[in-house]
């Protein structure tokens, strides 16, 4: 296939037009370089993107991690001036709602708090008391540990209180497809190109060098530095490129499903929170139109979904899972009006194994990747195409990332965030083990 005449002219390729493979396109043409985006789907922002519960908080188990999400929070909360200008089609917007995180036993909130108190990031510690007199819809029973429905325990009264922190900061965005056609818009504007129902089949390579992508068409488009930013595919197309083998830390698709229900009265976009509670095993927020969005916080009684191929899962919601997310908010949410029949999406995660991301280069020089997003990186899009920028800038000056860390200046703290955290060649960093990160 690559026999076809290559195409020359572009600085870089972004596999993927997704909210992360949009703003690093928009970073990289804004610097100047000519560059353009393959998708293999049908519009950006289609692939998982578009699936995204798209939460907007804080709380992550390193300081790296943390000093990402607040320095993203930042640009999402005036979107238009991180991206230089406003789409005419529509603008993404943050809803902000807070963000309570629960309490369990030996968790990371001594640490998380002094990574808050260290950046400045407000938060306060509340009882169950406190929790409910802020949010009435919240019950303040402490329900851990999470258990399968069918538990004889699962009901169980709770015997004390439970405890969390609150960030008034966090929320949303109201349409994350729209978050990534917005990154691509302003992209355009630059100069980038981007070319849908294209799929990449061959990543050619010359002297040890990445040569461009080859497409399922044949067509080989050529340039020295390509991204693979493939979302639940990026591990299919490290292997595709021959650099997943010396990575110590990979990723894999997973599958998640997140289920809609009609909200309390009480529990709105402007009466609730976000609320992160492992203890029965869930992450909640409101949405729009009085709802409440569930997902998973991956408690240790539910077996992980891990799918081999990415193009072939039940995309659909299941009965059973719709009833043990929806059964475990309602512990928190007592008053949660359940629908009969499951309502929500199934979708993947890129999850890596220790459930932070990978935005790094990698042994074939000029082939970088940004993926392993676990569930919770939507938040960090407008950082990431900036983490991928410095990456491919560092590689143009011949500065080796692996030996000598590529660091981050963030705009609103002035503080430096060292993209060595996200490395693929880390060892395993200590998380949460979960989406929670
Ligand atoms: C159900 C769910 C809930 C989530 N909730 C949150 C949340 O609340 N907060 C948060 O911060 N994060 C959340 N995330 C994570 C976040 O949404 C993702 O990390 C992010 O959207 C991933 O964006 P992406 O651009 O990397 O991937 P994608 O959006 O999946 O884009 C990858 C693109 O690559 C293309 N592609 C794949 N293979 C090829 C190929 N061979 N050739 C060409 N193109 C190819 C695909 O067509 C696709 O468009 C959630 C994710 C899911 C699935």
């Amino acid at each position: 296939m690559s026999e076809t005449t290559p195409r020359h002219g572009y600085d870089a390729i972004v596999i993927g037009a997704g909210v992360m493979g949009a703003s690093i396109t928009l970073v990289l043409s804004r610097s100047g370089r000519r560059v353009v985006c393959v998708d293999a789907g049908p519009a950006v922002g289609a692939g998982s993107t578009s699936s995204s519960s798209a939460i907007i908080r804080f709380n992550y188990s390193t300081f790296d991690s943390v000093l990402t999400a607040w320095e993203a929070a930042h640009r999402w909360k005036d979107f238009a001036r991180h991206l230089g200008m406003t789409d005419p089609d529509g603008m993404a917007n943050l809803i902000t709602t807070g963000c309570l995180a629960l309490d369990t036993p030996g968790d990371n909130r001594p640490q998380v708090s002094a990574i808050f108190r260290d950046i400045g990031i407000p938060f306060e510690d509340l009882t169950g008391g406190q929790i409910q007199a802020r949010m009435p819809a919240l019950a303040k029973g402490d329900f851990w540990p999470p258990r399968p429905v069918d538990d004889p325990q699962f009901a169980d009264e709770p015997t004390k209180d439970i405890a969390g922190y609150y960030t008034t900061e966090g929320g949303f965005i109201d349409d994350p497809m729209r978050a990534a056609q917005n990154f691509m818009f302003a992209a355009r504007s630059h100069g980038a190109e981007v070319r849908l129902h294209s799929a990449v089949v061959e990543i050619p390579q010359s002297d040890g060098k990445v040569d461009g992508v080859v497409l399922a068409s044949g067509e080989h488009i050529s340039a020295p530095v390509v991204i693979n930013v493939g979302g639940p595919a990026a591990s299919a197309l490290n292997r595709l490129a021959g650099v997943a083998d010396e990575m110590n830390i990979s990723s894999r698709p997973m599958r998640q499903e997140v289920h809609v229900v009609p909200a309390p009265d009480s529990f709105t976009t402007e009466t609730g929170s976000l609320v992160s509670d492992p203890g029965v095993g869930v992450y909640f927020r409101p949405g729009p139109g009085g709802t409440v969005l569930i997902g998973s916080s991956e408690p240790a009684c539910d077996e992980l979904q891990w799918i081999d191929d990415h193009t072939n899962f039940v995309n659909t919601p299941t009965p059973e899972l719709f009833e043990a997310q929806v059964l475990r908010a309602a512990r928190r949410l007592p008053d949660m009006r359940i629908p009969l029949a499951p309502v929500g999406l199934a979708d993947l995660y890129d999850a890596s194994d220790d459930w932070a991301p990978l935005y790094d280069k990698s042994s074939l020089s000029g082939f970088f990747m940004a993926c392993g997003t676990s569930g919770n990186q939507f938040k960090n899009a407008p950082m990431v195409g900036y983490f991928l920028r410095a990456l491919v800038d560092a590689h143009d000056v011949g500065q080796d990332h692996d030996q000598n860390p590529v660091r981050v200046t963030g705009e609103l703290t002035g503080r430096e965030i060292n993209l060595a955290a996200f490395s693929r060649l880390r060892e395993m960093t200590n998380t949460s083990n979960s989406v929670l990160g």
